[in-house]
């Protein structure tokens, strides 16, 4: 791997491949997996990731909006995509790109049902979400009736799925609430598919709760931070591959004398000697302020360098006192080994998924094979 030379995003298709195949052991032979490629692949590249995840046995993919969906189809990604939370302004548009909505409410059903009829189309493909206790978004118990009543009535769309998703499945302690989630869902969908007279496939995991609920695994699970190397827990990360290593370089050291401040609002002053190194990275490629006033650190030459002071929109400072490195040196804000975006999220209570979607679309991707 070449040293960086900026302030990069790497991201490892084998890494990516190696959790695909992974996951996959977990599942029976028949259990369809779709990719949560939502918010550019958390942090990295949807479309990038997409193509290649079609190049293995991928069967279905999600995005959360619309627009994610169009950029995927304009890349040339063919297989089918689940939009998660699609807004009705946007219906139009999500049937021009064959993108398949999530229909959580009897409000949004029935829109989608009169601009899928407007549009002249037979059988449209959709999904139902059912409610079973995340309290998010999906329909009730209450509604069940109304939902077979509706489909009855058009044949604008049919259902190609039926789904929940899970509150807690990293969290063994909650392991009673998601049983009775798990059950609520079965019960809810059975009564549905009764009504209809035909049985969608059916899906409820996401990357824990195909760890962690075997029993739950239905027709398919939907996996996003598993794919992109993280377990939700030391146990299961061990298992799976980072994909993205951060770097960036030293742009400048500085010697601190003993009493001077470093930063904008002198937010660390000096108690001895010490040196810094000025990185061109901050809160707008990503390193959000929570990180800062030591909390958060990178590695340089295989040392930790703790954040020092505030961080800045596109500069961090970072103490290098017991490290030799140079300007030009490159550093690693998180990677796969020692200093992952799990350990680097942890230092400031955060978790991975936040610390990796925020990477900004400023950070240049390099993908490598
Ligand atoms: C984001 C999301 C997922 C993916 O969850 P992971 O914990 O990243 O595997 C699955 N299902 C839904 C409904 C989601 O919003």
């Amino acid at each position: 791997m070449p040293k960086a030379q900026e302030t990069v995003l790497e991201i490892d298709l084998n890494a990516l491949k190696h959790n695909f195949e992974h996951l996959k052991s977990k599942l029976k032979d028949n259990t369809k997996v779709l990719a949560v490629v939502k918010a550019f692949a958390y942090g990295s590249d949807a479309c990038k990731i997409a193509k290649y995840l079609e190049t293995l046995d991928v069967d279905y993919f999600a995005v959360a909006y619309t627009n994610e969906g169009v950029a995927l189809r304009q890349a040339g990604v063919t297989k089918p995509i689940l939009v998660l939370h699609p807004i009705a302004i946007n219906f139009k548009t999500l049937i021009a790109y064959c993108l398949e909505p999530n229909l959580y409410s009897s409000k949004i059903l029935e829109t989608f049902i009169e601009v899928a009829t407007q549009e002249n189309q037979t059988n449209y493909p959709v999904h139902i979400k059912f409610n079973t206790g995340l309290n998010r978004l999906g329909f009730d118990e209450r509604d069940i009736d109304f939902i077979a009543n509706t489909l009855k009535e058009t044949s604008g769309i049919k259902v190609k799925s039926l789904f929940s998703h899970l509150a807690a499945s990293e969290d063994l302690n909650e392991r009673e609430f998601t049983l009775n989630q798990i059950n609520t869902f079965k019960q809810y969908s059975e009564k549905l598919i009764n009504l209809m007279g035909y049985a969608p496939i059916r899906h409820m995991c996401n990357t824990s709760g195909i760890l962690n609920y075997p029993e739950a695994h239905f027709d398919m699970v939907r996996t996003g931070i598993g794919l992109y190397g993280f377990g939700n827990s030391e146990k299961e990360s061990k298992n799976l591959k980072p994909i993205a290593t951060l770097k960036t370089i030293i742009s400048q050291i500085h010697t601190i004398e003993k009493g001077e401040s470093v930063g904008y609002n002198r937010a660390f002053k000096s108690k001895s000697l010490l040196k810094t190194a000025t990185l061109p990275i901050g809160h707008a490629d990503g390193i959000s302020r929570i990180y800062g006033k030591g909390k958060g650190f990178v590695t340089i030459n295989g040392k930790k360098a703790p954040i020092v002071g505030n961080v800045c929109m596109d500069m961090i400072m970072v103490n290098i006192t017991n490290i030799e490195c140079e300007e030009g040196d490159e550093v690693i804000v998180f990677g796969p080994e020692h200093n992952t975006a799990e350990s680097l999220a942890e230092s400031a209570s955060t978790i991975s998924y936040e610390l990796i979607t925020s990477i900004s679309q400023r950070v240049k991707r390099i993908l490598l094979k």
